[in-house]
């Protein structure tokens, strides 16, 4: 594999097509937005800087990654000779779906096919597809640079053989992937979802407060965030449509999300990019202080 196109140039795609360029891979990223895509290669260079000064890469590491990259605005044009395609657009079904149809045109007819999606089923996008046997999940770990795993996962028709390369490509770029079957919220949001719910759902039956939930979970259980703050990272939009994911993919009531959670979404809290979830961003997007709303 040598040419690698990524699809979406947001937080995700610009640090999938980083890590990519710096492993020496040519990288054709796309996006519909040129100011999307001018603001990635800015994002990708700063970080790079970063990393010369913190002499972990020299100056013509730094330049040589750069050089690896082109953008695009027209799919057609980034993908003719892609060996493989991540794709890392906005979460949405009906965009990924038309992305896939479009992507399986005009890509050469044995690209792998990825997606980096958190939790839209992989069997399903495979499914508008002429090649579900070369569809895969790539998740990459926000911020992509900095975290290793890379969750691999298998839909319903994926193939061995490019299960298997996906897996050999992913250490090749120094992640750690792990193979996981196509059901909802694969390994990492299965889990860590329903965390955060449980958490939610402790505050709003008023077992303990915010700060007590994090402090718990954080000193109790060694997480470097606690469950509340980590949500609020994410953005609590986000946490509700994964949980709803689960809620309607299993059918069992243990996911349904916490009415104080569809609460806080339905009113814009959406934690950290809104200003206010459970804690208050006012101050500036590093420092946050408990939200008046959950002060006793
Ligand atoms: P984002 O909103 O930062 O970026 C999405 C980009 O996709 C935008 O630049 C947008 O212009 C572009 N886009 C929209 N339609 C397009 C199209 N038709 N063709 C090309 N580009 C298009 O989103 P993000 O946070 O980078 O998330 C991207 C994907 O990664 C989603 O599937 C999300 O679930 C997944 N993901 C996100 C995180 C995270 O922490 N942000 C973590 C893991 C996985």
């Amino acid at each position: 594999m040598k040419n690698i196109s990524v699809i979406g140039a947001g937080t995700m795609g610009n640090g999938i097509a980083h890590v990519f360029a710096m492993n020496n891979y040519n990288v054709n990223l796309i996006d519909i937005s040129q100011d999307s895509l001018d603001k990635a290669l800015a994002t990708i260079e700063k970080n790079l800087n970063r990393m010369v000064a913190k002499e972990k890469i020299s100056e013509s590491d730094k330049d040589a990654a750069l050089s690896k990259i082109t953008t695009y605005t027209e799919m057609k044009d980034g993908v003719v000779s892609a060996d493989l395609v991540v794709e890392a657009a906005t979460e949405n079904v009906d965009l990924k779906l038309k992305i896939f149809k479009q992507m399986d045109d005009l890509a050469p007819s044995d690209a792998i096919l990825a997606t980096n999606t958190s939790s839209i089923s992989i069997t399903k996008i495979a499914s508008v597809t002429g090649r579900p046997d070369k569809v895969i999940g790539m998740h990459f770990m926000n911020p992509v640079p900095i975290m290793r795993l890379v969750e691999v996962i298998r839909g319903y028709s994926t193939s061995d053989e490019v299960c298997d390369t996906i897996m050999k490509l992913s250490s090749d770029i120094g992640k750690v992937p792990t193979e996981v079957n196509d059901y909802p919220g694969f390994i990492a949001n299965r889990i860590l979802m329903p965390m955060i719910n449980e958490a939610i759902y402790s505050l709003y039956e008023g077992v303990a407060g915010v700060d007590e939930i994090d402090t718990v979970m954080k000193l109790g259980m060694a997480h470097p965030m606690g469950p509340l703050q980590l949500a609020d990272f994410i953005g609590l939009d986000v946490c509700l449509s994964i949980m709803n994911v689960l809620y309607d993919g299993f059918g069992n009531p243990k996911y349904a999300p916490c009415p104080l959670l569809v609460n806080m979404v339905t009113a814009g809290e959406l934690g950290r990019k809104s200003g206010a979830g459970f804690y208050d961003y006012s101050g500036g997007g590093k420092e946050w202080i408990l939200s008046q709303k959950f002060k006793k």
